[in-house]
């Protein structure tokens, strides 16, 4: 198998204007693209609308860690990706405050089968993603259309408020209704806009929960994998409240990047105030990293800033970690603010809120409209699958900001093979990552 993520896209024909669906998905990202692909595999009609022409580019740290990579081998996606350029991830590197660096290994076994996880730019995993949507799509009977952005999300208010439908603006303007809506249009999501905002008066954008970061490419760093390896996240004194990482995408090439939540960055002074300087900062002069990036070059054009909405919980919300769901409608991944608050990722989060979604909806019991109920229900359920992992990050988001901490537990863990398994564990299992923010663990592990 070869494929070309270079190359346009070929949707097919437009909808015309009334033309109405099973399913309307806004947003052709790994959520939206997953979301299509699972309805589109069950015989649902779907309509998919991306804003964007592919092949595009994400502001991203490009890691598709091992919970990603279950969906996109149900998807059949997997081979495509295997079938192209990129980097397999072994371990991750952490350092700390003052420097001391340790690397976890990933377990063995999803090593061996392929199952960590992988990096590649999203220029590439989201062309593999969308396109393998598109032939789901139009072979159950569906539309596919880029380059074409929704404009107005509709809505009755009387019985009951129910989103309805869509406005888009490609071409020409036309109106599309459907049963279900899915709001899968990143973090700006005009479905979740209208749900949060429009609707229900709340704010999508909370500054303690969300995070601000900036991304580049990078050619001829030294000390980086080429096939395989591991990533890296930094939390040196400069960095910190946030944090800085390199991770090798295919041979050659890392994507660097420093992400930091927006109240943190707020209070931050001179150069700290932007992200961009302080990456350039730490690349020109910081002591451990100035002469592996000596002879390195940036790809022109690939500095990019973005936001990630973090899945942590909001103090005093009945309904966690927001709104993101009414009847008609449901919202995934980035518009649902499912984003880890400890590691940044999101794509695997957004292709499980994918599934979720589309396995609460009948098209026959539904073709009414998608009932307030079930989407109460999928809000439990959402929260019920990611509430614990997310509620586990958060918590140890605010240990790695703890400079002391940070630099005994690293140098503990950097000597003691025992602390370093417990570390492999807890990468691979969310149970296990429970220890790293339990006062009686982490004790026993810096003081002994
Ligand atoms: C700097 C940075 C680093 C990150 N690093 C990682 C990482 O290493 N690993 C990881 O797992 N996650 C990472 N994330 C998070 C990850 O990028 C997101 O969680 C993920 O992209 C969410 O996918 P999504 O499909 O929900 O949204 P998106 O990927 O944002 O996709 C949304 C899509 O909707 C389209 N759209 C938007 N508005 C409209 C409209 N009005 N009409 C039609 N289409 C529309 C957009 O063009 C886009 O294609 C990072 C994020 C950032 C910003």
């Amino acid at each position: 198998m070869t494929i070309d993520w270079t190359v346009p896209i070929e949707t097919g024909e437009l909808p015309v204007d009334g033309e109405n669906f099973d399913i309307i998905v806004v947003g052709g990202g790994p959520g939206g693209s997953a979301a299509a692909a699972y309805a589109a595999m069950r015989g649902d009609r779907v309509l998919l609308i991306e804003k964007e022409v592919w092949p595009r580019d994400k502001t991203c740290g490009d890691a598709v860690g091992g919970k990603s990579l279950r969906h996109v081998k149900e998807l059949g996606v997997k081979e495509m990706i295997e079938a192209t350029p990129h980097f397999r991830v072994t371990g991750m590197m952490f350092s700390s405050p003052n420097g001391q660096n340790v690397t976890i290994a990933l377990p063995k076994d999803d090593v061996e089968r392929k199952e960590a996880g992988y990096a590649l730019p999203r220029i590439q995993f989201d062309y593999m993603m969308f396109k393998r949507a598109t032939e789901l799509v139009l072979s159950s009977g569906g539309k596919v259309v880029q380059g074409t952005k929704v404009i107005d999300v509709l809505h009755d208010s009387v019985p009951i408020s129910r989103i309805t439908g869509v406005t888009i603006e490609g071409d020409s303007t036309t109106t599309h209704c459907a049963p279900l809506v899915i709001g899968a249009g990143g973090y700006r999501c005009p479905v979740a806009q209208t749900i949060v905002e429009d609707l229900n008066g709340e704010i999508m954008r909370d500054d303690d929960h969300y995070c601000g970061a900036y991304r580049e490419y990078w050619t001829g760093v030294k000390d980086v994998g080429d096939e395989e390896g591991a990533i890296e996240l930094h939390f040196v004194d400069d960095v910190i409240p946030g944090y800085w990482w390199i991770f090798p995408v295919q041979k050659g090439m890392v994507n660097v990047g420093i992400g930091m939540v927006i109240s943190e960055q707020r209070k931050q002074k001179g150069m700290r105030k932007s992200l961009k300087k302080l990456q350039h900062h730490l690349i020109n002069e910081h002591p451990l990293f100035k002469e592996r990036f000596a002879e390195a070059k940036m790809v022109e054009g690939s500095g990019k800033g973005w936001q990630l909405p973090f899945g942590s919980p909001r103090k005093g919300k009945a309904i966690q970690p927001r709104l993101s769901a009414m009847a008609g409608a449901m919202c995934i991944g980035d518009a649902a603010s499912l984003v880890d608050p400890f590691s940044g990722e999101g794509i695997g989060n957004a292709l499980l809120s994918a599934k979720l979604a589309i396995g609460l909806f009948d098209s026959s019991k539904h073709k009414d409209g998608f009932p307030q109920e079930m989407a109460e229900q999928y809000m439990v359920e959402l929260w019920g699958a990611l509430g614990p992992e997310l509620t586990n990050s958060y918590k140890i988001q605010k240990i790695v900001r703890r400079r002391r901490l940070m630099n005994l537990f690293v140098k503990k863990a950097a000597k003691r093979p025992a602390l370093q398994d417990a570390l492999t564990d807890a990468l691979a299992s969310k149970d296990a990552q429970k220890k790293l923010h339990s006062p009686l663990w982490l004790a026993r592990n810096i003081l002994l």
